[in-house]
């Protein structure tokens, strides 16, 4: 099983960012953090016999959240959870708010693996989008982090930012390799409703580079990353060999992950009785509302606001649609396990239809999307769709 926990804390709020997360007061923090403990408490009691091999810290700024009040919640985490000695354990963290006292009380219980927000290397640009921190910020914060014992670093970046030329981000690029990191995530800003970004664009303050210019970034940037060391193992992600993301890999192969915290997603394994009646899979969701999640856990509720049984056609298609964002594509053996049948046989006509039109390739054993297939993926996931 995997483990996620949700902090929705943010200094400020990037102009881009849709996400669950807002500045806050101390005191709110304090008083999510006591209701965060108390349903780690109250959940883990019921995942005893699980063995948690991931964990994922996001938000939000986990790196906001005071040192001692993180321990806390690292105490009852540790103490509710059996979790494998060698799991992989990252945390989100925000150049512009990473301290020592936080690293190193997360290094004591376990962190091992560091994801900072770095964007951009350009400092105008970083300005743009609303970011709290310059790249100066982000050098030294992988310098802090590395001093403290981070042997596994991942930067976050982005394309397609507004006025961005090709030319700026391969100057991102070699910049962000230079800092050394093991992982490099690279993600198209997109722009959504409601976000201040969407409305400076919409008054024609801001000006995001077209379609083809951004999909130019995409491509030219998977070479540039190559030549640096880092393969691409999914769409949006890089590695150097062996640093890839347990945590995300996880995601895109089907694994149980548990999430707590406001606004934080399970996907858990339906029980004997429910598979019997044909669900295969249960999906959850936390509520979005920050006070909700708080005034339910004080009257010793879980924060829960969605419960969907997941059918064995779905949970089917979603093993093919996160699988083939991996460049290694759906396993033949694991789709059989997971799902007893073959993917061959419930996806025939589709996959053929596919590897006719040079979108994907099937060697017997791994059916993979090409970098084409890769580039239109959601046209790929469309065919797959049964009515
Ligand atoms: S730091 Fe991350 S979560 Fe917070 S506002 Fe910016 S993009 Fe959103």
């Amino acid at each position: 099983m995997q483990l996620y926990l949700h902090f929705p804390f943010c200094k400020r709020k990037c102009f881009y960012c849709d996400f669950c997360s807002a500045s806050a007061s101390a005191e709110t923090v304090a008083a999510y953090c006591f209701a965060l403990k108390k349903e780690i408490l109250m959940v883990g009691e019921k995942y005893r016999d699980e063995e948690v091999k991931t964990i994922f810290f996001g938000g939000g700024t986990p790196s906001i959240i005071p040192a001692p009040q993180m321990e806390e919640l690292l105490k009852a985490l540790t103490s509710s959870f059996r979790i494998k000695p060698d799991a992989e354990f990252t945390s989100e963290a925000n150049p512009g708010t990473l301290r020592e006292d936080w690293l190193t009380v997360m290094r004591k219980y376990g962190l091992n693996r560091i994801s900072l927000g770095v964007q951009s290397a350009n400092d105008e640009l970083l300005t743009k989008i609303g970011r709290i921190h310059s790249f100066a910020d982000a050098k030294n914060a992988v310098q802090l982090s590395r001093a403290c014992g981070i042997k596994n670093l991942n930067v976050d970046m982005m394309f397609a930012l507004p006025s961005q030329t090709i030319e700026d981000y391969y100057q991102s690029i070699q910049a962000i390799c230079a800092l050394s990191p093991e992982h490099i995530s690279a993600y198209s800003l997109i722009l959504e409703e409601g976000t201040a970004l969407y409305d400076q664009v919409n008054q024609g303050k801001v000006t995001l580079p077209s379609e083809d210019e951004a999909a130019d970034m995409y491509v030219q940037g998977i070479k540039w990353l190559a030549e640096h060391g880092y393969h691409q193992y999914e769409v949006s992600n890089f590695a150097k060999s062996g640093f890839e993301c347990k945590h995300n890999i996880g995601y895109w192969q089907d694994e149980n992950y548990l999430g707590l915290g406001v606004a934080a997603h399970s996907m858990l394994r339906a029980s004997k009785e429910q598979t019997k009646q044909g669900v295969k899979r249960i999906r959850k969701a936390n509520t979005e509302d920050i006070v909700k999640y708080m005034t339910m856990l004080d009257d010793d509720l879980l924060p829960m606001d969605e419960e969907l049984l997941i059918s064995s056609e779905e949970a089917m298609f979603e093993t093919m649609m996160l699988g083939l964002r991996m460049t290694e594509g759906v396993d033949r053996q694991r789709f059989e396990s997971l799902h007893g049948c073959q993917m061959t046989s419930v996806y025939e006509p589709e996959l053929s239809g596919l590897i006719k039109d040079g979108l994907a390739m099937w060697d017997g054993n791994q059916f993979t999307l090409t970098s084409r297939g890769l580039a239109l993926q959601n046209d790929v996931l469309l065919r797959l769709m049964k009515d």
